[in-house]
């Protein structure tokens, strides 16, 4: 069988496993499996990374479980604002949207801005009439916000948040996808409500091309969460394809190098899932935990929370052989 594979995540967090409910963790674990399934499935039946990393978030951004889609984290005005950006590694045509607040599956926006727009970003209200002249589905606000997210901002202004910039919640749970295809394409998919208590108009990392998504055939493809301001000054997911390309590292140290890089001025929570022209994805991240999973062609899919977890992804290869 030709190779493929899919790597997804679904958001880091500095959470200990005291803070995270049984029942919670069930539901990453569960919402992950879906979605990884998802991607596979186009993968396996030979087509192409584009579809399947948008098929993996599209799973996510209907999960109320993340934060992308319907459950996202809300603005100081209490609404939704989403990021997306989706990239094909072949062509280097990008398509990404912020702060879209109607359009039901923001990366399916993305890609058809990729495919049928002469821009690579629309933003806004320009971005909801492209949706919608595209015919994508469009859903009204409150389909969007969840008990649990509504709870999260009401307790928010009970504290008074008006302190500028305190720290921005942790409910922060952007979801993303990259894949290698049968035909060699590598492509890279991010979708997010981005921070909770954000202020109206703000965009993250996730729709800047080479801040939180990348995807490069010749080298990788990388999608990034976190605090998106940090991440774009960093320019995180295009360090990653630099590490690689011109300081020859391996997959898994350029990821964990291109996170780490200007630490010192660029502190936040930070984690990326990246994917080389081999189908081998590395996960790197300073919290501890990410949501994140991971499935080669014929191989068993893993999913993981806790950073222990990576244990058990070391051993995929070895659960390959033993099945063949
Ligand atoms: N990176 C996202 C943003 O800043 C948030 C996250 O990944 O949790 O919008």
């Amino acid at each position: 069988m030709k190779k493929f594979a899919i790597a997804i995540h679904g958001g880091a967090e500095s959470i200990k496993p005291s803070e995270l409910d049984k029942e919670k963790e069930e539901k990453y674990r569960e919402g992950l499996t879906v979605a990884l399934q998802a991607g596979y499935k186009v993968l396996e039946k030979g087509g192409t990374a584009i579809d399947a990393v948008e098929a993996a978030v599209m799973t996510m951004e209907e999960n109320p479980v993340f934060n992308a889609g319907r459950g996202s984290s809300l603005t100081q005005r209490g609404e939704v604002e989403f990021d997306a950006a989706i990239m094909d590694g072949k062509t280097l045509r990008a398509g990404a949207t912020g702060a879209t607040r109607y359009v039901k599956h923001p990366i399916s926006l993305a890609k058809v801005i990729l495919q049928k727009c002469d821009h690579a970003l629309l933003i806004g209200t320009g971005a909801e009439e492209f949706a919608l002249r595209q015919k994508l589905e469009l859903m009204d606000p409150e389909y969007f916000v969840t008990p649990e997210k509504d709870q999260a901002w009401r307790d928010k202004q009970q504290e008074g948040l008006k302190k500028k910039h305190e720290k921005m919640g942790s409910m922060a749970d952007t979801v993303g996808a990259v894949a290698l295809d049968m035909d060699g394409n590598l492509a890279a998919a991010t979708s997010t409500g981005g921070l909770t208590d954000k202020m109206k108009g703000r965009v993250g990392d996730s729709p800047i091309i080479g801040g939180g998504t990348y995807a490069n055939n010749e080298v990788c493809a990388v999608s990034c969460t976190g605090e998106g301001e940090v991440i774009m000054r960093g320019v995180v997911a295009h360090e990653v394809y630099a590490m690689l390309k011109y300081a020859g590292e391996s997959l898994q140290a350029a990821a964990e190098k291109a996170l780490h890089l200007h630490d010192d001025l660029l502190q936040g929570d930070k984690g990326l899932i990246a994917m080389d022209t081999e189908g081998n994805a590395a996960f790197a991240y300073n919290t501890g935990f990410m949501k994140r999973g991971y499935q080669e062609a014929e191989g068993e899919p893993f999913i993981a929370l806790w950073e222990k977890e990576d244990q058990n992804y070391k051993s995929i290869g070895k659960a390959k052989k033993a099945k063949s």
